[in-house]
């Protein structure tokens, strides 16, 4: 996979929010481009980066939400085999 994961810190400038306030309104953070970390170097990820991570990110939430639902129905079979018995 292109643009491989890379040791990132969290953002000073916006400490890793990625949003910084404004006068008005909370503003994008310019120094890590929103994404709330940076490289070692303290450089922002090129777009291209930013957008593999983040796409790594979602498929990862997306396989914790399929195994916790697994795990959720698992418990709820327990639980009413376990009204059923008592
Ligand atoms: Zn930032």
């Amino acid at each position: 996979m292109k643009g491989k994961t890379k040791q990132l810190k969290k953002c000073e400038s916006c400490n890793g929010l990625g949003e910084e306030r404004g006068v008005f309104d909370w503003l994008v953070c310019m120094t890590c481009k929103g994404l709330g970390e940076v490289l070692e170097t303290g450089e922002a990820l090129t777009d291209e980066q930013i957008i593999d991570g983040l796409r790594a990110k979602n498929r990862y939430l997306q396989y914790v939400i399929r195994e916790t639902r697994k795990h959720t129905d698992h418990l709820q079979q327990q639980l009413d085999n376990f009204i059923r018995h008592r």
